[in-house]
C-alpha cells in the first residue's frame, strides 16, 4: 500500500566521474517521504545530502553525475506511480514535475535570479509557464505571495532587480519561486545558513506555515540539529554518501543510537549552558579515499578491527529506529 508515501527512493546510487577518479556521493540510500510530513535530511557537508535531493529532482545529470542503480518512485496520487530514475532528465516531463511538482529551495538565492531582470518579472514569467494565466494575473499572484512571506510593499518591489533585495528578502523571494504552482513536495536545502539567527528563525517559521497551508510534503537539509529538532517528524542522518540513522525525530533525540548522530546532537548550541561548543574530532573522508569497513571508523571513539574491516548491516532497533552500526549487532563482542 502505498497511499500514504509520496516518495519512496530505494537503494539510491549516484555517482559523478571525477578526474581523480569515480566517487559514489550517495551510497545505496533508501528512505520514505509521507504524505504532509517533514523529513529532515543531516550531516556535515560532503555527507551526500545535497546530491541525494539534486537526484530526485534529476539535477545530477546536469552537473556530470548519474544514478547509477536504484529507484525513485514519485507517487502524485494515491493511484499513479512515476519511476523518476528512469525519466530523462531534459524530458517534458521531468521539466513539468520539476518545479511545478516537486520544487527546491537552495542554498544561495542570488544564483536562482537572474541579476539583469526584476525579481517580479522572473517570479511571473514561471507562472506563466507552468500555469497558462495572463501577464496581469500572473503578476497578482506574485505580488500576493510577495505580501504573504512579508516582503514590505510588495507591490513596489515587484520591480527590484536582485541585487535591490536584503539576503533575508531574496530568501523569501526564492521561497514564493518555489511555492508558485503549488508544489506537493517542497525541498529546503540549508535555506537558512546564509542568514543571521533572527533571519533564520522567520524563514523557517515561513516554511513550516506554507508546508501546513499548502498541505506540502516537505524536505529539509540541514547540518544542524536544532532545525531538525524543530521541523521534521522524521530523520535521516547521512554520513560519507551513507545513511547511518533513521528514525522518528522524538525517538532519535530521545535516544540516539549511531556515534555520529550523539557526536551531532552534543554540537547544538544550548541557551543557557555556555561553554565550548563541542565539536566532532577530524573530518569526513576524502569520497575518493574512503576507509575500509565503516566509514565513520577514523573518527569513532568505540571502532573495533571489525569496525575497520567491514561495513555494518542495518540493524532495526524497536521496529521502527535503523542504525547502520556494530555496537547493535545481536553478535557484538
Ligand atoms: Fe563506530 Fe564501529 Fe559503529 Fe562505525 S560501526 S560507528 S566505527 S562503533
Amino acid at each position: 500500500m502505498h497511499n500514504d508515501v509520496i516518495l519512496e527512493v530505494n537503494e539510491l546510487k549516484t555517482i559523478f566521474q571525477t578526474h581523480s577518479g569515480r566517487i559514489a556521493a550517495v551510497d545505496n540510500v533508501s528512505f520514505k517521504l509521507q504524505r504532509n510530513e517533514t523529513l529532515g535530511i543531516v550531516g556535515e557537508s560532503g555527507c551526500g545530502k545535497s546530491v541525494t535531493a539534486r537526484s530526485i529532482l534529476k539535477l545530477v545529470e546536469f552537473e556530470g553525475g548519474s544514478i547509477e542503480s536504484g529507484r525513485i518512485d514519485y507517487w502524485p496520487t494515491a493511484d499513479e506511480k512515476i519511476e523518476l530514475a528512469l525519466l530523462d532528465h531534459r524530458s517534458k516531463q521531468m521539466q513539468n514535475i520539476r518545479g511545478a511538482q516537486i520544487s527546491m529551495i537552495f542554498q544561495e538565492p542570488m544564483a536562482s535570479f537572474n541579476p539583469v531582470y526584476s525579481i517580479g518579472k522572473q517570479l511571473a514569467e514561471i507562472v506563466i509557464r507552468h500555469k497558462r494565466v495572463s501577464k496581469r494575473e500572473a503578476r497578482d499572484q506574485v505580488i500576493e505571495l510577495l505580501s504573504k512571506v512579508k516582503i514590505p510593499n510588495a507591490l513596489h518591489r515587484f520591480d527590484d532587480y536582485p541585487h535591490e533585495f536584503s539576503g533575508g528578502m531574496r530568501q523569501r523571494a526564492m521561497i514564493v519561486m518555489a511555492i508558485l504552482c503549488n508544489p506537493r513536495i517542497l525541498i529546503a536545502d540549508e535555506p537558512t545558513t546564509a542568514l543571521d539567527v533572527t533571519v533564520e528563525a522567520q524563514i523557517l517559521d515561513l516554511i513550516h506555515s506554507l508546508k501546513v497551508e499548502n498541505r506540502m510534503s516537505t524536505i529539509i537539509i540541514t547540518h544542524d540539529m536544532s532545525v531538525v529538532g524543530e521541523m521534521t517528524d522524521h530523520v535521516m542522518v547521512m554520513y560519507a554518501g551513507r545513511v547511518v540513522e533513521y528514525a522518528d525525530t522524538e525517538a532519535l533525540f530521545a535516544k540516539p543510537l549511531h556515534p555520529y548522530t550523539k557526536a551531532l546532537l552534543q554540537s547544538i548550541p544550548m541557551i543557557g549552558k555556555g561553554g565550548e561548543l563541542f565539536s566532532i574530532e577530524g573530518s569526513v573522508p576524502s569520497l575518493l579515499h574512503l576507509p575500509s569497513g565503516c566509514y565513520f571508523a577514523p573518527r569513532c571513539p568505540y571502532a573495533s578491527d571489525r569496525c575497520k574491516r567491514t561495513n555494518p548491516p542495518e540493524i532495526l532497533i524497536d521496529g521502527k529506529h535503523l542504525v547502520h552500526c556494530w555496537l547493535y549487532a545481536e553478535d557484538r563482542a
